[in-house]
């Protein structure tokens, strides 16, 4: 199978991250939204494969708040968000945040999921790694669940996705990719609920999975939304 057959068939709709980028700076635009007066807050796995698209969100919306744990988990805590909310600019009374929040996965030459070939490395790689660690231990039944302190990010990992798996199953790594991302979602709908005040704030949702190509990076869109003056409006890349 192809990389492009694989993305259409695994994450179908995904566009690149140039155009993600973007086009939530177009989509939010027309809410009121725009670089000077918003802030960024950006969770994606710690993995370099990532950058790129931090980079390009960057680029769309100035100096980003980072929020990032392994798999592009949100462990920052509400003291994490209440510290990047005091940052952002106060234009006309009110605070803008965007939040975006993504689980990444790899695909291959010929469409294998997970695999990417890193600079001076000539095995192949894994992507996301926390996940396909996390994978091997529920495939060799051994899984820790327990807070290790030597590995705390992982740990929390573990014991935030175990909740979402049948018990005995092993999900592939698109599904695992997929199950995180809407873990990362339920954590940020949820924090945004206990952080976020509609009375004088303004945010977005913008969630998805970074797919790393061998030759590109795209994302596949998940949650696009924003809330303005307390009231929900649905978003498009377009
Ligand atoms: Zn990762």
């Amino acid at each position: 199978m192809s990389f492009q057959r694989a993305l259409d068939e695994h994450f179908p709709g995904s566009v690149t991250e140039h155009d993600f980028a973007w086009g939530t700076v177009r989509a939010l635009g027309e809410h009121g939204f725009d670089g000077p007066n918003t802030i960024a807050c950006v969770s994606v796995c710690r993995d370099e494969l990532t950058r790129p698209l931090a980079d390009e969100i960057q680029k769309a919306w100035g100096e980003a708040f980072n929020f990032s744990s392994l798999a592009g988990m949100l462990f920052l805590g509400k003291t994490g968000f209440l510290s990047a909310q005091h940052h952002a600019p106060r234009v006309g009374g009110r605070e803008r945040y965007a939040f975006f929040g993504l689980s990444h996965v790899a695909l291959g030459n010929e469409g294998e999921v997970g695999l990417c070939a890193r600079p001076g490395r000539d095995e192949p790689s894994a992507a996301c790694g926390a996940l396909v660690a996390f994978r091997t231990e529920l495939s060799e039944g051994h899984l820790r669940l327990e807070l290790d302190p030597d590995d705390v990010e992982q740990s929390l990992l573990k014991q935030r996705l175990i909740g979402r798996i049948r018990y005995g199953e092993v999900p592939d790594l698109v599904t695992l990719t997929k199950l995180t991302h809407d873990a990362i979602r339920e954590d940020l709908e949820r924090t945004i609920g206990q952080t976020v005040d509609p009375a004088k704030s303004d945010c977005a949702v913008l969630t998805g999975v970074n797919v790393h190509g061998p030759d590109a990076g795209y994302v596949w869109p998940g949650a696009l939304y924003a809330v303005v003056s307390g009231k929900r409006v649905e978003l498009a890349l377009g």
